[in-house]
């Protein structure tokens, strides 16, 4: 293993002064660096353990939540303000990983975990994202769980969470810090498709971390569902979230996001073209759910997840919309 330094943060601007550093990286939770660091994947010359910062509150106000960076999994999953005004993230958290690994996975984590592209994770083979110009094995090689939306011949790896999935159907903002200053965002656009830039994969730049995460309150219901090849720990071969508001018979709002499927969390923007406004019932739904894969771009052995998106969002908004 290669030597590294190690620092514990005492304050949030320590932190930051130290992230500019190359070879930093922030660990909090852990549960994704260090599986990725025993495979020699990840190698950090500087790690910045920010567990001891004041970002871990669940925080229920008038007009939204509030998660801070390092706010555990579970703790999230478990307020009841969470589960009373966005079931989705807590079925979204509940459907991820083991009750050990959200004991510890932190929020901040979970929106940046890597992806689980086994290419990338045997560290071994052509990836662009370790090793740029160096090919992608999943484009001609094994690709059942690959994505998509958004890949290319540069990679075509899915994104991980099923967290974020939840949180950008329920229109979150990410709260960015560096010691510049501050910035807010829409979570969809901390990501980076990873067709265009595999080896960068969110906006964030150099000395710059997750502080919060905000979701505003919503009419209506949120659900999350996930398939999945076994019934727990495993990531989503398809997921949907949807956040849907029926007032008189009609859709008033709805967002839908899926994941497994994309190279980011990926909206489902002409399914919700076609529900907004419309009577809500089943076959307004299943037409909405046949364009759920617009613009899809299948690989060799993906092709399947076409189908089962379109089932999975049709599930998903009969199940919301029995519950409006
Ligand atoms: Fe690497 Fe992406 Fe190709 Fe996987 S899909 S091998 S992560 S470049």
């Amino acid at each position: 293993m290669r030597a590294f330094d190690y620092l514990r943060a005492q304050t949030e601007g320590e932190a930051l002064a130290a992230a500019g550093q190359d070879g930093a990286a922030f660990i909090a939770g852990g549960t994704d660096l260090m599986p990725l660091w025993k495979a020699g994947v990840a190698a950090p010359g500087l790690l910045i353990d920010i567990g001891r910062l004041p970002l871990a509150e669940v925080t229920a106000r008038d007009g939204g939540l509030v998660f801070g960076a390092t706010a555990r999994l579970a703790d999230i999953a478990d307020h009841p303000e969470v589960r009373r005004r966005h079931p989705a993230i807590a079925q979204a958290i509940e459907a991820s990983a083991s009750g050990q690994v959200r004991n510890m996975a932190t929020l901040g984590g979970a929106l940046l975990q890597r992806t689980r592209c086994v290419y990338f994770r045997s560290g071994i083979t052509p990836c662009e994202k370790l090793e740029p110009g160096s090919g992608c094995a999943a484009v001609a090689g094994e690709n059942r769980l690959h994505a998509i939306f958004g890949g290319g011949p540069s990679c075509v790896a899915t994104h991980a969470s099923d967290l974020a999935v939840a949180l950008v159907a329920l229109d979150a903002q990410v709260r960015l810090r560096s010691l510049a200053g501050e910035r807010v965002l829409p979570l969809t656009a901390l990501y980076l498709p990873a067709g265009e830039s595999p080896a960068r994969e969110t906006v964030l730049v150099p000395g710059e971390m997750i502080v919060a995460v905000e979701v505003p309150d919503a009419g209506g219901r949120s659900l999350y569902l996930k398939i999945r090849d076994r019934a727990s720990f495993e990531f989503a071969v398809v997921s949907v979230a949807v956040a849907l508001e029926v007032a008189d018979g009609r859709v008033q709002s709805v967002r839908l996001a899926a994941g497994g499927v994309g190279t980011m969390p990926w909206r489902l923007r002409a399914s919700e073209a076609a529900l907004t406004g419309a009577e809500a019932g089943e076959a307004v739904f299943r037409a909405a759910a046949g364009l759920a894969a617009d613009g899809a771009q299948p690989l060799a052995h993906n092709g399947f997840k076409i189908e089962l998106l379109k089932r999975t969002v049709l599930r998903a908004l009969v199940q919301a919309g029995d519950q409006t």
